[in-house]
């Protein structure tokens, strides 16, 4: 297999930070949920279904402004390509980048397709997910306890005052809110219930 086709940057696992600045990014712009989800953008979209976004001061498609915004800059001539075949979808574990090698150049020239899945891409599409599951679960490096997070679920105060309470940052606390992060943890008004059980 070509090096240059496998997407280097997709094998990376995302850290939380990078997530939480993701989940921002997108808050408003597209729906997002579980890893396995297409994260469809809510916004303008072009006549084939890919989301237009303003990134960086230009105008792109979503999808590539999302991987520049994880991975940084896009090589000029590569293509970020979904393996959900899906193209308003914006979730980073159904996007690879896909860089023109000569075969693939070659198909393009044919006119035959610009995204070739690779055994690499899969592997790191599922390598993601799977970091993207885990972290669903349990962030990476996780401050919070699940004692705080049930209180957290219980807490009717505004997003903000909990995570000055909790010194962590409001997306946090929006991850947990909205079940996206511990999602095996439940909301306790009764504290250190059954803690055995598990
Ligand atoms: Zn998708």
């Amino acid at each position: 297999m070509p090096a240059d086709v496998a997407p280097r940057a997709a094998a990376m696992s995302l850290s939380d930070e990078e997530l939480a600045r993701l989940e921002a990014w997108l808050r408003g712009r597209a729906t997002i949920g579980a890893p396995d989800d297409c994260w469809e953008w809510q916004r303008g979209r072009t006549v084939a279904g890919y989301g237009t976004a303003r990134f960086g001061g230009k105008q792109t498609v979503a999808s590539r402004a999302v991987w520049a915004l994880l991975y940084g800059p896009i090589r000029e001539g590569a293509y970020i390509c979904h393996h959900c075949d899906n193209p308003p979808c914006v979730n980073p574990a159904h996007l690879f980048l896909g860089t023109p090698s000569d075969n693939v150049q070659d198909m393009i020239r044919k006119g035959r397709m610009n995204c070739v899945k690779t055994d690499a891409s899969r592997a790191s599409a599922r390598s993601l997910m799977r970091a993207m599951r885990a972290r669903q679960r349990r962030p990476l490096n996780a401050r919070l306890t699940d004692e705080q997070v049930a209180a957290i679920l219980a807490d009717s105060r505004s997003q903000d005052a909990i995570a000055a309470d909790y010194g962590v940052a409001q997306t946090t606390i929006s991850l947990i809110k909205r079940r996206l992060t511990w999602r095996d943890v439940t909301a306790t008004a009764e504290p250190a219930a059954a803690e055995e059980d598990r």
